[in-house]
């Protein structure tokens, strides 16, 4: 075992000099601000996705003090289309807290990082070995997948148990690895081994550098590491979407804070019929009005939810919006944060020409 933990972080960090990514933006970065930004945008996303993103990001706010001091609506449209939501209003939050109480100095070392909004002790550890190359080990996804088939952990990595069973492995590796060891080789090296080599579906085993010694390998259990959580079933909800048109406006309302889409512009919407229908009724209109849609259904990572859309379209400016609603021109959709399911019902519409265009 001692073995197995002394060469472990020179096999990765000698492997990701050679094989690495190396060019990605937030690389060759000392900048916490730019690091952490890239840790919270690569989180449950892929690099390929994040890449445009992260740029046009930066280009809006270049600095943690621009972020901190924009409106929440600022920041959302720039984080559309990146799902989990929740991560942009924790960002938003995060950036205040480092101006106000930071006086604007981002933090670098893991201990403090882990207070903040949205930081975990994984992206906080990542944050701090990359800006100023603490010798704080991380866990997130792909390394859980590399430990438990290197070190043959068994138990689902959601449990306590199992996590810090996982978490002790990483603090034991650290403990025996070359004091010069590069830090930021290390962290990088962990993640691309898990996205390139110790992938979830196929290990590639053969250009490994830790074959030598990988309990999963040795015992052909794979894809039996780590251990799978138990599914749980899909669990399923429904919803009616009101697609009130007034000429070259469509009512949007913004959605309350916790919950899904948290924050964003969306559509109205509602439980059941009998609340549209309660809705539509307060301003004088009735359900019979609207036009009902074909239902369709869109998938969350924990649910399903089946959206039934009804339209209508007043000539005359009948419905003054409340403090949470706004009537949005049509020709500004597209620009609009929206989420994914809610562009493509308009852009439906729009495509159709049923919605005018300025
Ligand atoms: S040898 Fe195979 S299973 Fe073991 S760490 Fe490498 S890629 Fe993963």
């Amino acid at each position: 075992m001692s073995d197995l933990l002394s060469t472990f972080a020179e096999r990765v960090v000698r492997w990701q000099q050679a094989h690495g990514r190396q060019h990605l933006p937030w690389q060759h970065t000392t900048d916490p601000y730019r690091i952490w930004l890239s840790e919270i945008m690569l989180q449950q996303t892929q690099v390929s996705t994040v890449l445009g993103y992260y740029e046009r990001f930066l280009t809006r706010f270049p600095t943690v003090k621009d972020l901190a001091l924009a409106e929440q609506d600022d920041v959302m449209p720039y984080w559309a289309g990146l799902g989990y939501y929740a991560r942009a209003r924790n960002l938003h939050k995060c950036a205040q807290t480092i101006q106000n109480d930071y006086q604007g100095q981002f933090p670098t070392q893991s201990q403090v990082l882990a207070t903040l909004p949205g930081i975990g002790p994984s992206t906080a550890a990542a944050i701090a070995s990359f800006s100023v190359g603490e010798r704080a080990p991380i866990m997130d996804g792909n390394v859980k997948r590399v430990f438990c088939r290197y070190f043959g952990v068994y138990g689902p990595t959601h449990l306590r148990a199992t996590e810090k069973k996982l978490w002790d492995l990483a603090h034991q590796v650290l403990e025996k690895a070359p004091t010069d060891l590069s830090m930021s080789a290390y962290t990088q090296g962990q993640m691309d081994l898990g996205a390139q080599v110790c992938t979830r579906g196929q290990p590639n085993c053969t250009h490994c550098p830790l074959q030598q010694g990988c309990y999963a390998l040795a015992h052909q259990v794979q894809t039996e590491l780590p251990t799978p959580k138990p599914k749980l079933k899909q669990d399923e909800r429904s919803c009616h979407m009101l697609i009130w048109q007034q000429g070259n406006h469509v009512l949007m309302e913004q959605r309350p804070n916790q919950g899904i889409w948290g924050g964003m512009i969306s559509l109205p919407q509602f439980e059941n019929q009998a609340n549209l229908k309660q809705f539509l009724g307060h301003h004088g209109t009735m359900l019979t009005q609207a036009q009902q849609m074909a239902s369709f259904t869109h998938v969350f990572s924990h649910f399903k939810l089946h959206i039934t859309p009804w339209w209508i379209k007043a000539a005359n400016a009948v419905y003054e919006p409340k403090a949470n609603e706004l009537w949005l021109n049509t020709a500004d959709i597209a620009e609009a944060a929206l989420p994914a399911p809610v562009s493509k019902l308009l852009d439906g519409i729009w495509a159709a020409d049923q919605l005018p265009l300025n």
